[in-house]
């Protein structure tokens, strides 16, 4: 048993005059000081309605500072926070909550109307704003009432659960990762040494908190080294581009969408990344156009992988790679093992398999489903789903997922690949590839695309791109023009609900 550190409280003795925390909306730094203050009250209010290690509270907030509050007075009191995706419907949250009970559920002002209909969804309702129902208990006046003194401690053990993170949703039904002090502790480790962060960096978080990438890839390692985050309640390009004028923003991940958005602005000619030490796309493939408009600007920017299950992060392309290996997500962490297995084989360079992933920051499984968390670590092994391949160098590419594979007449097709030939066409914003059966062929490929605005582009046109890029089984049998596609909570492109829409 090895003792899990109260983040804050240390944090805090190191370097307690640190700017550690701003709200985009407010302009306000807090120190790491100050921090620890609010964290102290926060858990001591948990403490004053009952909630003990072990009890899970449940989280239904867009970005704010009283999330990270909760995230670390749940260190303090060893409370297990269940982080609610935001955007699902309300049968969905109400399936999650259901299924994994937590004794007190707290919700933000902006997500009231799903709080009124989640009725008391646990024995203790708590609103960040205003309540939605007579009995919800209101958290400023709880924090009112609690003192900002530190708790007494309660011991933790690395082993024990900090989070559960629901997993994104486009392979399946929502499951909760179990994301432990060590799981954490790992990532935040191998991040701060492999990925050469600094007590002086600052990073954009712009990621929801309830996804693993909101919360992991760079604002619970900044908290470790002693670092920064600027907390954005939603994605705004224009906000990014006023963040990027006056703050020192030294770090900046996104998902693809992200960056497509912010090269689509206005201001994306005139934005000034000079300071951006690491820009890097995660979540989803990123189309190259992409890499090289950044490349334009003397920004090494990169693709890293990773998934709530592990980490997230577990890749990393040092600089001097980034220009000649566009799209590679490099070679493994420090403490990352990694295999590419087929047919039960690891296989060596050149060979696509799937991607086996094992060290100390792959989750002990998911919180009530033995079976899918024996099926998925074995022999604490995380089979990811995901197809990867390694070049001569040691250096990994993602391409594509197993449940992604889209099997047409034997062939199998990588929507990875198509999809980012697609976006390589000039007119085209967003596109994905999905299966839909065939008579014939088993399954044939059916591109969904968003085209520019004003743009005429035809379907025949389209292909006539494709067939000159790509092998002719690869190409799609039919295009469908719409006006977006729909997004997951972590903002990726939702497969799912393409397939259901129109795989038909
Ligand atoms: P999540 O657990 O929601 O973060 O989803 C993780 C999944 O996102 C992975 O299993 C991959 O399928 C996908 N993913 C993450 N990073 C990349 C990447 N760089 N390229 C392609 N797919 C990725």
């Amino acid at each position: 048993m090895i003792p899990a550190v109260d983040w804050l409280a240390k944090r805090a003795r190191l370097s307690p005059s640190r700017m550690a925390l701003m709200e985009a909306s407010t302009g306000r730094w807090i120190s790491y000081a100050e921090w620890n203050q609010r964290v102290n009250r926060a858990a001591n209010a948990l403490g004053a309605l009952g909630l003990r290690k072990g009890d899970i509270l449940a989280i239904l907030s867009t970005n704010r500072l009283e999330y990270l509050d909760l995230l670390f007075a749940c260190n303090k009191t060893g409370v297990i926070l269940q982080a609610l995706n935001t955007r699902l419907a309300v049968p969905e949250l109400q399936a999650l909550l259901q299924d994994i009970p937590p004794r007190a559920l707290i919700y933000s002002g902006d997500l009231s109307e799903k709080a009124a209909t989640l009725g008391d969804a646990a024995s203790v309702m708590i609103a960040l704003d205003e309540p939605v129902r007579g009995g919800h208990r209101v958290w400023g006046e709880l924090l009112k009432q609690a003192s900002d003194r530190p708790p007494d401690p309660v011991p933790l053990d690395l082993e024990d659960p900090w989070v559960l993170c629901y997993t994104g949703g486009t392979t399946g039904l929502p499951k909760a990762a179990i994301l432990t002090y060590g799981t954490i502790t790992w990532n935040a480790v191998n991040t701060v040494m492999s990925w050469g962060l600094q007590p002086d960096d600052v990073a954009i978080l712009n990621a929801p908190l309830f996804h693993t990438g909101g919360l992991n890839v760079f604002t619970t390692p900044l908290v470790h080294i002693g670092g920064a985050s600027i907390l954005c309640a939603a994605f705004d390009p224009d906000q990014v581009f006023d963040l990027l004028e006056r703050e020192r923003v030294t770090l900046f991940f996104g998902v693809p969408t992200m960056f497509i958005r912010l090269q689509q602005h206005p201001r994306w000619e005139r934005a000034d990344f000079s300071r951006c030490r690491i820009v890097i796309s995660g979540g989803a493939p990123c189309p190259m156009p992409v890499f090289e408009r950044f490349f334009e600007k003397g920004v090494p920017f990169k693709t890293g992988y990773g998934l709530t299950e592990a980490g997230p992060n577990n890749f990393w392309l040092p600089d001097e790679k980034a220009r000649h290996k566009p799209g590679s997500v490099g070679s493994p962490l420090f403490h990352v093992e990694v295999r590419v297995v087929r047919d039960g084989r690891e296989v060596g360079p050149g060979e696509v398999g799937e991607l086996w992933i094992r060290g100390p920051h792959v989750i002990p499984g998911y919180w009530n489903r033995p079976e899918e968390t024996a099926r998925t670590i074995v022999g604490g092994w995380l089979r990811t789903g995901d197809l990867a391949m390694a070049d001569e160098e040691g250096d990994f590419y993602i391409v594509g997922r197993i449940k992604d594979v889209i099997i047409s007449g034997g062939e199998n097709i990588y929507p990875a690949e198509v999809e980012s030939v697609m976006l390589g066409h000039p007119e085209v914003i967003e596109a994905a590839l999905i299966g839909v059966p065939d008579p014939e062929w088993g399954e044939v490929g059916r591109a969904i695309v968003v085209r520019r605005p004003g743009s005429a582009l035809t379907e025949e046109a389209l292909l006539v791109y494709l067939r000159s890029q790509l092998a002719g089984y690869k190409i799609p049998k039919s295009v469908v023009f719409v006006e977006e596609l729909p997004k997951t909570g972590a903002g990726k492109i939702d497969k799912n609900a393409l397939r259901q829409r129109y795989g038909g």
